[in-house]
């Protein structure tokens, strides 16, 4: 603990230092007015501002600047606002305590020096420093727990939107999302886009290649998939098994059969083979496209069964294609068939 005694006369500063070291106190400087004391505290260009000072002792009654100018200076910066300042003082004037007091002094003790006083108010002062310093940095540990609770919170948010296989967006979040963009393609009369993609004969693969070799395939589909379409708002995410389903806010189902079209050919592309005894045999997909200018008649579960079932006529008809239903109304057509 590192204490600085301010006082003008010399016989005083002996004093007090004497008295600290008595009490096992080694890391005291001594300043013989304020302007001495400011350069112990680095206040002046040739101040020794490397120096920490825990403690001030300041005579209050000084030839110069007085002990209550000094105090209100080193208090007024940022930097040294923190240090403890106990005045010590001849006069007990009320006024002069007062002033001491509002300048940021925290205690104050009498001259003539009593030894058991001084010590007292010294150790008080230091012990209240302490539990100070143990309270800010419980504090700051605080903190940065609640930060990464905080930064957990985020990941957890983050995970519980996605699915744990391929890392895409998971149903729900899917749910969550089609439902906003639903609203905002209604609000603007725009059109809104989904399309159903399941692989085609993945029960076989499995079989085949064993469940392990299943999931590797359903990683490469949706990695595929993802990295195929390039517009921001666009969403990607598994619906379950080994079936997706993709958002394409804005745009007609003409336009997202066009896009359909290129993840058909981006999955065979992959050039994942069936069997080992036929490598021509690739993994395929099928895709139904549905879209529409949301309507108030309509929900999005029927721009979802629409777009469902488009993806059950590409199965009938052979797999590995594109089947659209052109903008209507998708509640009447996904009713009436
Ligand atoms: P289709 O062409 O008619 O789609 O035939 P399919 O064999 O792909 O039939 P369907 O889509 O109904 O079957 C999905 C199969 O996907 C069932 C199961 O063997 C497999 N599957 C579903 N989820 C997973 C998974 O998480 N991992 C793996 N490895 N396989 C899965
Ligand atoms: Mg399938």
């Amino acid at each position: 603990m590192s204490i600085l005694i301010v006082d003008d006369s010399e016989d005083d500063r002996v004093l007090v230092r004497t008295i600290l070291e008595s009490a096992g106190y080694r890391d005291l400087l001594l300043a013989h007015s304020a302007e001495a004391a400011f350069s112990h505290l680095g206040m002046d260009r040739a101040g020794q501002g490397s120096h920490k000072v825990d403690l001030v002792l300041m005579d209050l009654i000084m030839p110069g600047m007085n002990g209550i100018e000094a105090c209100r200076q080193i208090k007024a910066l940022e930097h040294l606002r923190d240090i403890p300042i106990i005045m010590v003082t001849v006069k007990t004037n009320p006024v002069d305590l007062q002033l001491a007091f509002a300048a940021g002094a925290m205690d104050f003790i009498n001259k003539p020096l009593n030894k058991v006083e001084l010590l007292t108010r010294v150790r008080s002062v230091l012990r209240l420093l302490k539990e100070i310093d143990h309270r800010k940095s419980r504090e700051q540990e605080l903190l940065q727990v609640m930060r990464q609770l905080e930064d957990a919170n985020q990941m957890l948010l983050r995970l519980s939107r996605l699915d744990g296989l391929t890392g895409i967006t998971n149903r729900r979040q899917f749910d969550t999302f089609l439902d906003q963009e639903w609203r905002r393609a209604l609000r603007e009369a725009i059109p809104l886009s989904v399309i159903m993609l399941d692989i085609d004969n993945f029960k076989p693969y499995n079989d085949a290649f064993g469940h392990q070799a299943g999931d590797e395939c359903l990683k490469q589909v949706a990695n595929a998939i993802s990295t195929q379409l390039n517009r921001p708002g666009d969403l990607v995410a598994r619906y379950g098994g080994d079936e997706f389903v993709i958002v394409l806010p804005g745009t007609p189902p003409e336009g997202a059969a066009l896009v359909a079209e290129t993840l058909r050919a981006r999955i065979q592309a992959l050039g994942i083979t069936y069997s080992r005894s036929r490598p021509s045999d690739l993994v395929t997909i099928s895709l139904g496209v549905a879209g529409t200018v949301p309507d108030r008649e309509a929900s999005p579960a029927d721009l979802v069964a629409a777009a469902d079932q488009t993806l059950y006529q590409a199965k009938q008809e052979g797999r590995n294609r594109v089947k659209t239903r052109p903008t209507m109304s998708v509640k009447k057509k996904a009713h009436h068939e």
